[in-house]
């Protein structure tokens, strides 16, 4: 049987990367438009091509040619133009769950408005893939994903062997998530670009064909063989048809197709072999020398990972829950709007750009792009807060009193202490001539206050000192009302606030006052440098690491929170430690303690200190990098000039917190160097934990044979944990990507800063930008627990660190809902909670869930008057209707809610 050459034409369109992304868009309409031509040509042998699997082109298009629109639409609807599945080609492991589905969602809801879909995941240049995404592909109705890193092939002869994981004989396998779900696997083995420019001369044919040909064979496991027309950017080879004319001339044993991926995958599934190396997992280029994986993109630029951090938990966290919770007390969904705020958000998610390895202006623009998100999000939060307060009961408000409402919009039922700026008393410019008003209420006396739960129950809650300040309301039917307020912050600690739903508090005029003034606010107190609540003991030494003690089990952690600064001579992509240079820490060096604040609902202590580090790398870096010497060759070291950083960590231990919190500020003005935090956990394991895509993977704490990068660093969602049978050790980080397990001591290093001057890859572009310089935080918690950080439940409070309830001050009125109340009550224990939201077709309510256990969970949750069905990630509706699901070994589970009337 004859051989077959599928040639498929496309351009991986990285939309930023070493251009901004309207220089890259320039380019992109330029393609876009010499396709249209091309198509339109009259008895044009050109058939398809494939638009690298994202959307997002489309609108980056039509923005510049709306009326290209239905001759676009045209093309995709005869199969010529291939669009989809995703919105846009993120980074795998630097986005969150929910933004991976996301992507999925809104590229597949984009393909339906346009016509056709390529049913391929499609993951070209992702820098790694996570375990789970078979299982999110399965759930979309796709069975097959193409990638082109990841797993290292093996060519060999023409029989399958079991191999060890994460290499495969041939470039097709069977990639299988830890639930068993199974696509077929396609490597892009020798790269997307293995038919790039492809000669359309008889002679240079001959000589591209002789290699091209027989790299392909050498990998493929059918007679049907892969050819990627294109590359990063490219243009159009619009003589495709000519070269395949000529191919076909000098090759009469093959034929050679211009096809697509919905060609080339109906014809390979018709000639695979029996039996594929079934690869399970992470796809992280393990078993390669490591020092081309590109990992070290988790650290570079932590600025922006920071805000994707924050904008995600603010989407998916907060606002579309609480839009939900607010759907189901009776208020209209704003599904557009949210859709809006995803996809702004979105943009920021390539891989060359949530990656930070783009050049300056790219993520300079990004910045930008987190405000607008920021920006939507939290005036919405604020608006579907005031929503839905506005129709709870807090006629019940005692004499004089403020309701305030606390909203929690997570899966989880939350204890916390709450800080809230209130309005103790408001006069609007309606009521007084304005320029008196501040004096007016300066003069009016401020009564001591109680603060009461719903029952009458006293809550213990500390109020700062009041000032005036201006404000202004804007009324849904009337003009801007500006008022000056007497305003004070109060902190007040929360019980049992349940998932999905809300309780009532009242601050409330008392003659006998509950308030307690905060204590010991701003005391300095070098010799007493200790913290502790009802979970935990903190005790710090004089270089200001510590001792850290779990007091339900007595087990204590030593000597953590050593920082260590050591030079990094690599580039965006890598980091690479200067030789010869020992790493520089806080370990010995006198620490200064103040304490910032001291009550019994929070502490916090500031420990300063210094590390005097080299200021830079030394000059023989400039040349290393103009010369484009690879990284893993470079022999920089760093100069001889140095200067001082301060580190400034704030310790925060409230009541209620399994662990003390820390913020990092640092003013960093030194180059070419990596900053981290050690936790010595003195746990001696083989393996460890790590939050990843609807996953807490364990990972080996060792790299495999052939890894040679004295650096073996991993990524993170949220958390990575170290545990024996008997304690464990979690560190919740908030935007740090990027953790190593060090064997010394189990040692978990989490990298808090890296700055670096170049983008690296194919040419000399410098970034000065990404050297990070000025202020920069990093937040982390450090939890100790029982057991591993699964078993412990420590996950729940991992996935909740800086995620906030949502508290309201409210007028007095009636309301259908009551002052405390649950939307949705679930029984999911063991189970962790990814989102909320509400579907737009049918408005059904749907609810996601992952197992992250090898053993199935049962899973109970009911919305008054709604029935509930088991869904997929995309959310359709099916009659799998049950009071109780069972759900399987880490499955994610989608639960949806349909209104019964
Ligand atoms: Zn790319």
């Amino acid at each position: 049987m004859k051989k077959t050459a599928h040639i498929i034409s496309h351009s991986h369109w990285d939309r930023e990367w070493y251009l901004p992304f309207e220089q890259h868009r320039y380019y992109f309409i330029k393609l876009m438009n010499h396709l249209i031509e091309q198509f339109n040509q009259k008895g044009n042998a050109f058939k398809s091509f494939h638009l690298d699997g994202q959307t997002v082109l489309l609108e980056d298009y039509f923005a510049v040619h709306p009326e290209n629109r239905d001759i676009v639409k045209q093309l995709i609807e005869e199969k010529k133009l291939y669009i989809g599945p995703w919105y846009i080609l993120q980074d795998a492991f630097l986005t969150s769950s929910e933004a991976n589905i996301r992507n999925l969602q809104i590229g597949l809801s984009d393909t339906k408005t346009y016509g056709h879909a390529s049913k391929i995941g499609y993951f070209p240049d992702t820098f790694g893939i996570y375990g789970q995404a078979p299982q999110i592909l399965k759930q979309a109705n796709i069975d097959t994903a193409a990638f082109g890193r990841g797993v290292k092939p093996t060519g060999f002869n023409n029989t399958v062997s079991d191999t060890t994981n994460f290499e495969s004989p041939y470039s097709e396998m069977d990639w299988q998530s830890p639930d068993g779900s199974k696509v077929l696997g396609i490597l892009f083995a020798n790269w997307y670009s293995n038919g790039n420019e492809i000669p359309a001369d008889k002679q240079e044919a001959k000589a591209f064909w002789d290699k091209k040909l027989q790299d392909a064979e050498k990998y493929a496991s059918t007679n049907q063989l892969l050819f990627m027309n294109g590359c990063d950017h490219q243009p159009l080879q619009k003589n495709i048809p000519d070269a395949i004319e000529t191919a076909s001339a000098l090759y009469p044993d093959y034929r050679f197709k211009h096809s697509s991926f919905d060609e080339y995958i109906e014809a390979l599934q018709d000639s695979l072999p029996d039996r594929l190396q079934v690869i399970e997992g992470e796809l992280r280029n393990q078993r390669t020398d490591g020092w081309s994986t590109l990992v070290n993109t988790a650290s570079s630029r932590i600025y922006l990972k920071q805000w994707n951090n924050y904008c995600q938990s603010l989407l998916e966290k907060v606002a579309e829950p609480l839009a939900a919770m607010n759907f189901l007390a009776g208020n209209a969904y704003p599904h557009k709007y949210i859709q809006f705020m995803w996809k702004s958000l979105m943009k920021n998610h390539p891989h060359d750009s949530i990656c930070g390895c783009s050049v300056d202006a790219v993520h300079r623009e990004m910045v930008t792009r987190f405000e607008t998100v920021a920006q939507m999000g939290d005036v919405f939060i604020k608006e579907k807060a005031k929503e839905l307060s506005r129709n709870i009961d807090t006629s019940n408000t005692p004499e004089g009193g403020i309701p305030l409402i606390v909203i929690n919009t997570t899966g989880w039922k939350k204890n916390d202490v709450i800080t809230k700026t209130v309005d103790l008393d408001k006069v609007y410019f309606s009521q007084m001539p304005f320029e008196e008003i501040p004096v007016y209420l300066q003069n009016k006396t401020t009564p001591g206050y109680k603060l009461v739960d719903s029952e009458g129950k006293i809550i213990d809650y500390q109020l700062d000192d009041p000032t005036i300040a201006f404000g202004y309301d804007l009324p849904d039917d009337q003009f801007r009302q500006p008022y000056y307020a007497k305003r004070a912050e109060l902190s007040f600690f929360t019980e049992d606030i349940p998932a999905f739903g809300y309780k009532t508090f009242y601050l409330v005029p008392s003659e006998d006052p509950m308030q307690r003034p905060r204590q010991n606010k701003m005391v300095t107190e070098n010799h007493d440098t200790e913290m502790e609540n009802d979970y935990v003991h903190v005790s710090f030494h004089a270089d200001g690491s510590y001792d850290l003690m779990n007091k339900v089990t007595g087990e204590s952690f030593h000597h953590l929170g050593i920082y260590e600064d050591t030079g990094d001579i690599g580039n965006e992509y890598m980091y690479k430690e200067t030789e010869r240079h020992p790493a520089i820490t806080t370990k010995g060096v006198k620490a200064e303690f103040k304490f910032l604040e001291r009550s019994t609902l929070r502490s916090k202590l500031e420990v300063t200190q210094t590390l005097t580090i080299p200021v830079s790398a030394d000059d023989q870096l400039a040349t290393e990098r103009n010369y484009l010497i690879w990284h893993k060759e470079r022999e920089a070291g760093r100069s001889e000039e140095v200067t001082t950083l301060t580190l400034r960590t704030v310790v925060t231990l409230t009541k209620g917190m399994k662990g003390p919190s820390f913020k990092l500020m640092v003013d960093n003005q030194a180059t070419d160097h990596r900053l981290r935090v050690l936790f010595p956990t003195g746990i001696e394991t083989e393996t460890h934990k790590a939050d990843s895509i609807f996953e807490i993977v364990s990972r080996p704490n060792t790299p495999e044979k052939e890894w040679e990068n004295p650096s073996f660093c991993h990524h993170q969602q949220r958390f990575s944990s170290l545990a024996d049978n008997q304690k464990g050790l979690t560190v919740a980080t908030d935007g740090l990507h990027e953790y190593e397990i060090l064997k010394e001591d189990g040692t978990i290093a989490l990298t808090v800063l890296r700055s670096v001057a170049e983008l690296g890859d194919w040419g000399d572009f410098p970034t000065p930008e990404a050297q990070c310089q000025g202020l920069q935080t990093a937040e982390w918690q450090v939890l100790p627990h029982e057991k591993d950080v699964i078993q412990s439940q420590a996950f729940v409070d991992a996935y909740q660190f800086k995620v906030p309830l949502v508290p309201v001050q409210e007028g007095i009125h009636e309301g259908v809902w009551p002052e405390n109340h649950q939307f949705v009550k679930t029984e999911a224990d063991g189970l962790a909670w990814s989102s909320m939201k509400v579907e737009e077709e049918r408005e059904d309510v749907m609810i996601r869930w992952f197992n992250p256990v090898e053993k199935k969970l049962p899973l109970h949750a009911t919305i008054k008057n709604y029935q509930s069905f088991k869904s997929s990630i995309l959310e359709e509706k099916t009659n799998q209707e049950d009071e109780l699901y069972e759900v399987g070994k880490h499955e994610i589970i989608t639960l949806g809610f349909h209104n019964k009337h």
